[in-house]
């Protein structure tokens, strides 16, 4: 089963809840966790995982040969990108505009286009624990995350239980992460802006067609709005967890909730199983 744990906006206590379920999983099946929050992955930090390889992740970008080139301007017209220029003398290439899809090489009637690869991020995987672990982590100054989420979601190992940690928000990187899943669980926060964001994530999971449920983080503040958007959507609430100063100071020093107050792993085993239960039908179990 392939299980993401997203939110629609940052902060939310996403990484808490997936490496949560990670620790407190670990001792009962094959469980792998992956980290696709490439532009700041921060669930090393909880489980501080002993990397044993890693790999570049490369995109394809244009190299003109201008011995070749004509000037004739069919590689700019044809990128949607403007990243390539065919000016009167020369053509400009832009790398950090390059989505590598290959249109200009393929349409140079001169074929004066050749690809060379070019380093957007890295793969690390290793174990921590008993938990398989893979994550990406796309370069400084880069804006081409999915390439290195495709990249890490190769390491999917379909014999077990993948919880899949994504960026915050809704846009192609977090489409990229879910894309795929059987079950995505959405951390928000009982405010306007958790109810607003949780909105916008529930539309784009209903797009993909994959069912989710709801963990409330920081109950006892905000109002009662999320729960009854939730009610009215038919979105089951999995798992709220308080505001508590004990999960926050445990969190700024890098221990998970189950590390730090370990009664908290029987919540989160209900929690898996109650995903499972509303996956089963998904992935034949
Ligand atoms: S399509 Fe080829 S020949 Fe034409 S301007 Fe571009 S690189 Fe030069
Ligand atoms: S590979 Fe695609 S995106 Fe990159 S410059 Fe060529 S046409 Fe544009």
């Amino acid at each position: 089963m392939i299980l993401t744990v997203a939110s629609g906006k940052g902060g939310t206590g996403k990484t808490l809840v997936a490496t949560s379920l990670a620790l407190s999983l670990k001792d009962k099946s094959t469980i792998q966790l992956i980290d696709c929050d490439v532009e700041e992955p921060n669930a090393h930090v909880f489980l501080k995982p002993v990397f044993t390889e890693r790999e570049s992740v490369c995109v394809p970008v244009p190299s003109v040969d201008e011995e070749k080139c004509t000037h004739c301007g069919k590689c700019s017209e044809v990128c949607a990108y403007n990243a390539i220029a065919a000016m009167k003398h020369k053509v400009l290439v832009f790398p950090e505009l390059c989505h590598g899809c290959g249109a200009c090489s393929y349409l140079c009637p001169e074929d004066a286009i050749t690809e060379v690869g070019k380093e957007v991020g890295v793969v690390e995987t290793g174990h921590a624990d008993g938990i398989q672990f893979a994550h990406g982590k796309l370069n400084v100054g880069e804006a081409m995350a999915p390439p290195v989420i495709r990249r890490v979601k190769e390491y999917i190992n379909h014999e077990g239980t993948v919880i899949i940690d994504v960026s915050p928000g809704t846009s192609c990187p977090v489409v990229e992460s879910i894309r795929g899943s059987d079950y995505c669980i959405l951390v928000t926060e009982p405010t306007p802006f958790g109810l607003n964001d949780l909105i916008l994530a529930v539309e784009v999971l209903r797009k993909l067609d994959i069912p989710c449920g709801v963990v409330l983080n920081r109950t006892g503040v905000g109002d009662n709005k999320v729960e009854k958007y939730c009610q009215k959507e038919e979105i089951p609430i999995l798992l709220t967890i308080p505001l508590d100063t004990r999960i926050a100071g445990y969190y700024s020093r890098g221990i998970s909730l189950v590390e730090g107050i370990p009664q908290w792993r029987g919540r989160f085993l209900d929690l898996y199983n109650k995903v499972k239960n509303m996956a089963g039908s998904r992935v034949g179990q």
